[in-house]
């Protein structure tokens, strides 16, 4: 139920920043949880001492002070699903190579390739 974004307006304003790209949300201008606990995690051994956090980068747009709402909504979506497909599709490569003379070489391409997708989708930085 979203409205869909027209090409004309690829960017839209950010509302957590006020497109300043910087997060003063919580009282007394100090960065608001959410910012504040993505820069520390960013920063670790620099920030991770600092309560209250003042002019961090805002998590929302990473700073930017707009979203692309498109990318934005399309990355939420397709890449859970993406990951997925590249490791069903991985699988059953693997299946079909079962039969193949080249098995273990095809093996070792799809654990390096289902490796890399995992690290990159699913054990990354998870931002919510
Ligand atoms: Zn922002
Ligand atoms: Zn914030």
């Amino acid at each position: 139920m979203e409205p869909k974004p027209s090409n004309s307006i690829p960017f839209l304003p950010c509302a957590h920043c006020a497109q300043t790209g910087r997060c003063n949300n919580e009282a007394d201008g100090f960065s608001c949880h959410q910012c504040a606990t993505k820069t520390r995690s960013k920063f670790n051994l620099l920030m991770s001492k600092r309560k209250n956090m003042t002019g961090v980068v805002c998590s929302v747009c990473s700073g930017l002070g707009v979203v692309e709402p498109y990318t934005y909504s399309l990355n939420n979506r397709i890449r859970p699903a993406l990951a997925a497909g590249i490791i069903a599709g991985s699988i059953g490569i693997l299946g079909g190579a079962l039969q193949s003379e080249h098995f273990e070489s095809i093996l070792a391409f799809s654990t390096t390739i289902i490796g890399a997708v995992t690290g990159f989708y699913f054990g990354g930085s998870n931002d919510k």
